[in-house]
C-alpha cells in the first residue's frame, strides 16, 4: 500500500491530508488548508479500527419489537426485510409511505442516488436530508436573490484580500480553525474584522469589534446597518441602479430602524453600529459572512436577506475581494444540497416543479416525466407526518441533532419500519429495527463539493472491513430488488450525475476525476471539459432572469418563542472546536473527548449568581419541550440574558424550538426560551 492524498472526514473546509499505510494523518499543502489540520482532522484515522464499529447488519431479535435486542443477520436477510417492509408499507399506504432522509456528509455521488433511488425506485416524494436543519435558509435568500446558491461565490483566499470582514453568527476559529489564516493574514495586513454574535468566541475575540445582540435580532440589526448607510450616503447609487432591482422598496423598509431604535431591539449600542457600517463603506474591497448563528431562526430567510441587501447596496457583491458569502458547515454541505436529496429538487440544483427540469433529468434517468413524484415535505414536516411508515436514514444521527429531538425519537419509534445506515450505533440507529454497517471516508471513492463550491476527490486509501458495504452498494441492491438496475461504481455514479447536472444551476458537465486529480479540485459551474470553472461568480451579472440582483424588502419578527416569566432566558446553541455535529464520530475519538469530555453550557456570572450556580455545577435547563442537564461553565463572554449549549450531545436539541421559517422551513434552533435551575453539585 502507498500513501493517499485525501481530504478530511468532517467539515466543509475539507481541507487535504495524507493517510499514510501505518494509518497516520498528515496535512496536505492543498490550496485551502495549506498544511492546516484541525483537531478532529488530525485525529480522523481513529474512526477506522475503532472497536465500536459495525462490521455486520444488526436486525432485531423479535422482528417489529424494537424493545428486543439487535442480533446480527445475512445482507441477504436484511435486504430482503428492508424490502418486504417498503412493499408492505407503499402497498397499504401509497407510495410516500416509504422514504429517505439524508444527509451533508454524504459524497455527491451518495447524495445523487439517493435523491435517484427515493424518486425513481420507490417513486415516493418523501425524502429530504439534514441540510434543511443547516443551509437551507441562507440557500433560499441566496437563490431568490442572486439567483444562484453557492456558499462563497468566491475563493477563500480571497477573504485574506478584503479590507473589512463582517461575519454575522460565525465561529470559524472553532468550526475550522485552518480557516483562520485568511483572517489573520488580512488582520496582520490591516484588515479589520466586526464579528455578529452573542458569544464572545473566539472567533470575536479576535475581532476589530464584537457586537453582541440578542440572539434572534440580526435582523433587525442588518436592517440598522442599512438604515445608517442610506443616512450616511454609503449606498453605491449606481451599482443599485445597474445591477439590482428592487431597492426602492427596501430603502422604504429600512426606514423605521432608526439606530436608537435598533440598540433597544438588540442590545447592540448605537455607536458600534455606526463604526460597522462606516467600517464596511468606506475601507476597501469588504465581506458579509453569515454562517448558522444568524440563519438558524425562524426569520432565517430574511435575516440572510437583509444582510445580502447591506452588501448589495454598499455595491459589494462581484467586485474583486468582496461580496456576500454563507460559510456551509457540514462535509458535503454544499454538493449535498445540489443533487437532489432535498424535498424539492432535482439533480444540478433544479426545480422539481420546474417541468423542462423534470424532461431533461427524466431523460437521464430513462423514466416517463411524469412518474416522477413531485415535491416532498421538509425535514421537520416529513419525520413528524403520521403518513411516513418505514425510512431509510444515512449519514444522519436525526435523534440528537433534529430539533424537539424527544418528539423526533417518538415520530421514530412510531413508525413501522425504520433503517439505519452508519458506522457507528448512533442514537438513531439505536431505535431502528435495521442497522446497515457502512464504508467510511477513507474506504470508498467519491467527491465532495466544499464551501467555496470546488469539486474534489476523496479517495480509497483501504478496503472496507469484511461484512461492511458502502451506501452505494446498498442502495443498488435494494434497487434491484425494487426491480431496476442502478451502478454502485461511483464513478459510473459520477458520469451521470454530470448528465443530468449539465445545464443546471449546478452545473458538473465538464468536471471529471481525472480533471479534479490534476487542477486540485474544479469549481462549479463547469459546462464543458475545457472550461475552466468559474472560481469567483457575479463579476459581470447575475444568473437571474435580468441578469440582475432582486433585492426584497424585509422586516423584523420577534423569534417564534420569546422569554417570559416561566422561561426568562434565550437558549443559542452551536459547536465546540473538538467536536463535529451530533457528535456520533467525534464522541468516540479519545484525543477529542479526552480534551472536552462532555457538553458545557456557557451562563454569565450575573445569571448564574442570581440562581445559585457556581461553575462546574449541574444545571437543568428546561424547555416548553424537554430537559437537559449539563455542566455549568461561567463566562463573562455570553450575554446575561442567554444560555449556550452545544449540540454535539443529546440534550440540547430536545430544548429547541421545532418553530420553521416559512421560506426554508428552516427551524429555529437558534434561540428559544428557558428556564435553568442548580441541579445539584457536580
Ligand atoms: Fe477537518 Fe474541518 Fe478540521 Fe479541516 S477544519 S481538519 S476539514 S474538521
Amino acid at each position: 500500500m502507498t500513501a493517499t492524498d485525501t481530504h478530511c472526514p468532517y467539515c466543509a473546509l475539507q481541507c487535504g491530508m495524507t493517510l499514510t499505510p501505518e494509518r497516520k494523518l498528515e496535512p496536505r499543502d492543498f490550496p485551502v488548508n495549506k498544511g492546516g489540520l484541525c483537531a478532529k482532522g488530525f485525529t480522523a484515522a481513529e474512526l477506522l479500527d475503532h472497536p465500536d464499529r459495525l462490521l455486520t447488519p444488526l436486525v432485531r431479535t423479535e422482528p417489529g419489537d424494537r424493545t428486543s435486542p439487535f442480533r446480527e443477520a445475512t445482507w441477504d436477510e436484511t435486504f430482503d426485510l428492508i424490502v418486504e417492509q417498503i412493499e408492505k408499507a407503499q402497498r397499504t399506504y401509497g407510495r410516500d409511505s416509504a422514504g429517505a432522509f439524508g444527509g451533508g456528509g454524504l459524497t455527491n455521488e451518495k447524495a445523487y442516488a439517493l435523491g435517484k433511488f427515493v424518486r425513481v425506485s420507490l417513486k415516493s416524494a418523501s425524502i429530504d436530508y439534514n441540510g434543511r436543519f443547516c443551509m437551507s435558509s441562507a440557500a433560499t435568500a441566496a437563490n431568490r436573490t442572486l439567483g444562484i446558491d453557492r456558499g462563497l461565490p468566491f475563493p477563500l483566499e480571497d477573504v485574506a484580500r478584503a479590507r473589512t470582514v463582517l461575519l454575522a453568527g460565525a465561529n470559524p476559529a472553532d468550526a475550522m480553525p485552518p480557516s483562520m489564516q485568511y483572517l489573520d493574514a488580512g488582520r496582520e495586513d490591516g484588515a479589520r474584522h466586526i464579528v455578529v454574535d452573542p458569544r464572545r468566541t473566539a472567533t470575536a475575540a479576535g475581532a476589530h469589534l464584537h457586537l453582541q445582540p440578542l440572539p434572534g435580532t440580526d435582523l433587525a440589526l442588518a436592517n440598522g446597518l442599512l438604515h445608517i448607510a442610506i443616512r450616511e450616503g454609503y449606498v453605491d447609487e449606481d451599482y443599485v441602479r445597474d445591477r439590482t432591482t428592487g431597492f426602492d422598496a427596501v430603502r422604504s423598509a429600512c426606514n423605521s430602524y432608526w439606530p436608537d431604535r435598533v440598540e433597544r431591539m438588540t442590545g447592540v449600542p448605537e455607536n458600534r453600529l455606526r463604526e460597522t457600517v462606516r467600517l464596511i463603506a468606506t475601507q476597501g474591497p469588504a465581506m458579509i459572512l453569515t454562517a448558522r448563528g444568524a440563519e438558524q431562526h425562524s426569520n432565517g430567510t430574511d435575516t440572510a436577506q437583509a444582510y445580502l441587501n447591506l452588501a448589495l447596496a454598499l455595491g459589494l457583491v462581484g467586485r474583486p475581494f468582496s461580496g456576500y458569502g454563507t460559510i456551509t458547515g457540514q462535509g458535503n454541505g454544499q454538493g449535498g444540497r445540489e443533487h437532489g436529496q432535498k424535498a424539492d429538487q432535482l439533480p444540478g440544483y433544479r426545480k422539481l416543479d420546474d417541468p423542462a427540469a423534470r424532461a431533461h433529468v427524466a431523460s437521464v434517468w430513462g423514466v416517463d416525466p411524469d412518474e416522477l413524484p413531485g415535491p416532498g415535505k421538509s425535514a421537520y414536516e416529513m419525520l413528524t407526518d403520521d403518513a411516513l411508515r418505514v425510512l431509510i436514514v444515512l449519514a444522519s444521527n436525526i435523534a440528537v441533532s433534529a430539533p424537539h429531538s424527544n418528539h423526533i425519537r417518538r415520530k421514530l419509534r412510531a413508525l413501522d419500519f425504520l433503517v439505519v445506515s452508519d458506522i457507528f450505533l448512533s442514537e438513531t440507529a439505536e431505535l431502528a429495527d435495521v442497522v446497515l454497517p457502512t464504508a467510511q471516508w477513507a474506504e470508498e471513492e467519491g467527491t465532495m463539493t466544499n464551501l467555496e463550491g470546488r469539486v474534489i476527490r476523496r479517495r480509497r486509501a483501504l478496503p472496507p472491513p469484511p461484512g461492511v458495504r458502502t451506501d452505494l452498494e446498498m442502495l443498488a441492491e435494494l434497487s434491484r430488488r425494487l426491480g431496476r438496475e442502478e451502478s454502485s461504481d461511483p464513478r459510473t455514479v459520477f458520469e451521470e450525475l454530470r448528465r443530468a447536472s449539465a445545464g443546471g444551476i449546478a452545473d458538473y458537465a465538464g468536471i471529471t476525476y481525472e480533471r479534479i486529480e490534476k487542477e486540485d479540485g474544479v469549481f462549479w459551474p463547469c459546462p464543458t471539459e475545457d472550461h475552466p470553472g468559474t472560481p469567483r461568480l457575479f463579476e459581470h451579472s447575475f444568473p437571474t432572469k435580468d441578469g440582475r440582483a432582486a433585492m426584497r424588502a424585509v422586516v423584523h419578527r420577534d423569534p417564534a418563542e420569546m422569554p417570559d416569566q416561566a422561561f426568562p432566558y434565550v437558549l443559542t446553541t452551536g459547536r465546540n472546536m473538538q467536536q463535529y455535529q451530533s457528535g456520533n464520530q467525534t464522541r468516540r475519538v479519545r484525543t477529542l473527548t479526552a480534551a472536552l469530555p462532555e457538553a458545557r453550557a456557557e451562563i454569565h456570572p450575573d445569571l448564574a449568581r442570581r440562581h445559585g450556580i457556581a461553575d462546574g455545577d449541574l444545571v437543568e435547563l428546561r424547555s416548553r419541550r424537554g430537559t437537559a442537564v449539563l455542566r455549568a461553565r461561567l463566562t463573562d463572554g455570553i450575554r446575561p440574558d442567554t444560555v449556550f449549549a452545544p449540540f454535539h450531545w443529546p440534550g440540547a436539541n430536545a430544548l429547541t424550538d421545532p418553530a420553521l421559517d416559512p421560506h426554508s422551513r428552516m427551524p429555529a434552533f437558534k434561540a428559544c426560551a428557558v428556564a435553568i435551575t442548580r441541579h445539584e453539585r457536580g
